[in-house]
């Protein structure tokens, strides 16, 4: 590029520079070049800030999506093996209890019959010694007859006192 001349001095300088070099008079040409300058380098700075950021923020919404997907993972794991432990123990507890209930009414279907034989029999003393012992274990006072034998043995021995 050609040397502009100084308009107060008279010196000549290259157009670049913002003021003359002798003189120290303004180039208004040579300054607003610069300043346009400085304005693209600042602009570049503000993109590549801009890029920086915005990478880091995608990695951050990368890692934090990451993270909140494991905990999902994880708790949605610890749910179901909660879920399957209460179910089996569940299980485990109703087929128990069916068990125990049919058990129970087989031993009651036997066992009422003695009862009632020796109901019919008046075998009293016998039938109430039984219905104690097994009243431990078991409801005696679902066998038929149970109220009605109550009376009969409040009767024979309640009034004794
Ligand atoms: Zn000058």
């Amino acid at each position: 590029m050609k040397d502009i001349e100084c308009p107060n001095c008279g010196a000549s300088y290259p157009p670049e520079e913002t003021r003359c070099p002798y003189c120290g008079y303004i180039n208004p040409e040579g300054a607003e070049a610069k300043y346009m300058d400085q304005l693209d380098e600042k602009r570049r700075d503000l993109d590549k800030v801009d890029d920086t950021a915005r990478a880091g923020y995608h990695q951050e919404m990368k890692k934090g999506s990451g993270t909140a997907l494991k905990i999902v993972i994880i708790t949605a794991l610890i749910i179901a093996a909660l879920v399957g432990i209460w179910s089996m123990a569940e299980n485990r507890i109703f087929d128990h209890k069916r068990d125990d209930y049919a058990e129970e009414l087989v031993w009651e279907h036997s066992r009422f019959e003695e009862y009632d034989q020796m109901f019919e029999a008046g075998r009293y003393e016998d039938l109430i010694a039984a219905m104690a012992e097994d009243s431990e274990k078991h409801d005696v006072w679902n066998w038929e007859h149970y109220d009605e034998f109550m009376e009969i043995a409040d009767g024979l021995w309640g009034n004794e006192e």
